[in-house]
């Protein structure tokens, strides 16, 4: 009985730590706005680098011709080759998709552009006779790199840092396209990059060709993300031209937005502390897929250690970093089993607990839904402050009663979790209200970034 008591105060504990009413989501909606404008303004404290994409012009869909693009992420890299027909005959396109070995996450510089090199290399020898590319030119590609970066021009840009679970010596600091450019070089590989988009604006890019009314695009994947399309005078920034859409597409860097409003617990702590980048990407930390399942990790750690919830020995696996991961948390989440069989066979396999208890698998379940719950709220939260600042937070009315606002979400944790997407859904409904709810549409944008990098690919082409 003293142990079941022990149990049921960690997780009203937990409860309480992860708590997200409404109102704090209102709150941190609001200082989502305060610290864009912040950003906007180059204030050097600024959590947010609302980072300039070069990016005033979206496509039309008049676009032609053969592109390749390739998406370096946090898990995979994609390469993809699109043929552009215009209005009429849009795109067809082909792609393959590559695991990154984790040694080259931490590895040099050279030996991971060497690697994307290589296969970017073999997917371009299979281009087969559906793909047209004008005799004597060379083949264009935009390169959609989901790292913070400090673009320079619409191809070229430094690193910030690394992200997610990159750790590379050397890089920040360097121009990507030069480092991808010369990897190409030394693979023999003639073709030239004429865009270099970070994944939120290429999903923005790729969102827009699909539907015009497409503000804002989100990443929920390895790591969160998002960018919208921003007018120049709201971007104190900006010494550049005026461009003649008199829009820029800003890259938030959101992952990194931290605020006291977010409910930390001492888990989000230890995680951070024990991280490759203590002290950042705090709020990505709280959402995203490489972490969800880490933080579910911890918390049953715990209830291990205080309330034996697997038995008088706390599973040793369970002690190791990041083995819970959140395909599988999602797995657990996802069952429905009556004497929850899936999950247990989950726990099985990853903690290696042969027989556990009725009471471990409903308190494992309940553990990843509140934290499958907080990271979907503070989500929802952060679009909200998105539209917030755009404006689109409030049902349209006089002079444009039919205004449409769609944001773009991309990324595999959105895609396959679906308690979490659907929560994410729910909570920015909740948050608009339903008159205002009523023409925001959120939009699941299937590799958009891939599309978008190809697509701003040929609106630089050099033989525009
Ligand atoms: P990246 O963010 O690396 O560009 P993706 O958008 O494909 O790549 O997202 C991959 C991430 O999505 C994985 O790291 C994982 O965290 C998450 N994910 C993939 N499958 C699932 C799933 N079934 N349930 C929950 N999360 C998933
Ligand atoms: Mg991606």
């Amino acid at each position: 009985a003293g142990r079941r008591k022990k149990v049921a105060d960690v997780i009203e504990e937990l409860e309480q730590t992860l708590a997200t009413p409404t109102p704090l989501l209102r709150g941190i909606a609001d200082a989502m706005v305060e610290e864009m404008e912040r950003g906007l303004r180059a204030d050097p404290h600024a959590p947010l680098k609302m980072l300039i994409s070069y990016v005033d012009n979206l496509p039309t869909g008049d676009e032609h011709g053969l592109f390749y693009a390739l998406d370096l992420g946090g898990t995979n890299f994609r390469v993809l080759r699109v043929q552009l027909g215009g209005k009429e005959k849009r795109a067809v396109q082909q792609y393959e998709e590559v695991p990154i070995p984790p040694h080259l996450m931490v590895g040099t510089s050279t030996e991971l552009f060497d690697f994307i090199a290589a296969e970017l290399e073999r997917f371009v020898e299979t281009e087969g006779d559906d793909f047209h590319l004008p005799e004597g030119r060379h083949r264009e590609l935009g390169f959609t790199f989901s790292f913070p970066v400090h673009q320079t021009s619409i191809s070229s840009g430094t690193l910030v840092k690394w992200t997610k679970g990159f750790c590379i010596n050397g890089t920040v600091g360097e121009d990507v396209v030069a480092e991808l450019s010369s990897a190409m070089e030394r693979q023999g590989l003639d073709m030239k990059v004429t865009a270099l988009v970070n994944d939120t604006v290429g999903t923005l890019a790729g969102g827009i060709y699909a539907d015009n009314d497409v503000v804002a695009a989100v990443i929920l994947g390895t790591g969160t993300n998002a960018a919208y399309v921003e007018h120049v005078d709201a971007i104190p920034k900006w010494k550049g031209p005026l461009p003649r859409s008199g829009n820029m597409v800003i890259n938030m860097e959101w992952g990194n937005f931290k605020s006291d409003k977010l409910p930390r617990s001492d888990y989000d702590i230890a995680l951070d502390f024990e991280s490759l980048n203590p002290g950042e990407q705090m709020y990505e930390k709280m959402i995203s897929g490489m972490y969800l399942g880490e933080v579910v990790r911890r918390i049953l750690l715990r209830l291990a250690h205080d309330a034996s919830l697997f038995g008088d020995v706390v599973p040793s696996k369970l002690e190791k970093l990041f083995v819970l991961r959140t395909p599988d948390m999602s797995a657990m989440h996802h069952d429905t089993s009556h004497d929850l069989k899936h999950l247990g066979a989950k726990l099985k396999d990853i903690l290696g607990v042969a027989d556990t208890s009725m009471e471990a698998r409903y308190i494992t379940l309940h553990v990843c839904d509140k934290v499958a719950e907080r990271g979907a709220r503070l989500a929802a939260a952060g679009i909200y402050g998105i539209l917030k600042k755009l404006g689109r937070d409030r049902a349209p009315s006089g002079g444009c009663p039919k205004q449409r606002t769609v944001v773009a979400i991309d990324g595999g944790l959105y895609e396959h979790y679906k308690k979490f997407s659907s929560r994410v859904e729910a909570t920015l409904a909740e948050l608009l209200g339903e008159a205002a709810a009523s023409s925001v549409v959120v939009k699941m944008a299937n590799d958009g970034s891939g599309i978008g990098a190809a697509l701003l690919a040929a609106s630089h082409s050099q033989y525009n």
